[in-house]
């Protein structure tokens, strides 16, 4: 922390690593989002593309973060892959059928980021949601201003990196989604809402939920 002025982060505002190395003129919000209950339904170790559903309207949410141009990061944990559930190879290929799904309607991804870890299994990471090291990378890669940022997604941990970077979390809860997660959520401030639709409405500030 410097307290220059120039980088835009100034004392008591939030400040990582990744934040520093982010060029205020070219920086964007982003809308930083889960991938399984949130974009694509749920199926619990998801292991065959073809099985890769999208959650209703959740093309046409991503569709008016795109029309926004507001960057789309997909960010997932893949335990699975620790597990031996999945591979690397059948994550890549229902990342690609993602793709295609979106792209039949007319949305994209820009980037997607997976930690394949789990601590029982290959020990801590730093990329492991609640913790920020996928949003660290991107955030990097992608030039982008977290503390502008949107964190979306159907657990707790999808939203709490909202608060590490100064940004905004919207909790979509899904049939996965205890209610002890929703009321920490409501309790910490974040908004709750049923749909990624409403989500992209609530962070666009858009009139009504984009689902024509
Ligand atoms: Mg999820
Ligand atoms: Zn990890």
């Amino acid at each position: 922390m410097t307290g220059d002025k120039s980088d835009g982060h100034s004392a008591g505002l939030p400040d990582t690593p990744a934040m520093r190395r982010t060029s205020r003129a070219l920086r964007r919000r982003a809308a930083f989002i889960d991938r399984d209950g949130t974009l694509i339904v749920d199926k619990n170790y998801l292991k065959d593309a073809a099985q890769v559903e999208l959650v209703p309207h959740a093309a046409n949410a991503v569709r008016a973060f795109n029309y926004a141009l507001v960057p789309v990061i997909v960010i997932s944990n893949q335990s699975g892959i620790a597990r031996g559930l999945l591979t690397e190879a059948d994550y890549r290929a229902q990342r690609a059928r993602l793709d295609d799904l979106l792209e039949e309607r007319s949305a994209f991804v820009d980037d997607h980021y997976h930690c394949p870890h789990h601590p029982e299994v290959t020990g801590a990471c730093e990329c492991r949601k609640p913790g920020i090291g996928m949003y660290e990378q991107a955030i990097v890669e992608h030039q982008l201003d977290a503390a502008a940022s949107f964190f979306i997604g159907d657990k707790l941990r999808d939203v709490l990196p909202a608060r590490r970077y100064g940004g905004r979390g919207i909790l979509v809860p899904s049939p996965e989604t205890s209610s002890d997660d929703v009321e920490a959520a409501l309790a910490a401030g974040f908004d709750v809402v049923t749909s990624l639709s409403l989500a992209a409405a609530l962070a666009l500030d858009l009139p009504h939920p984009p689902e024509s």
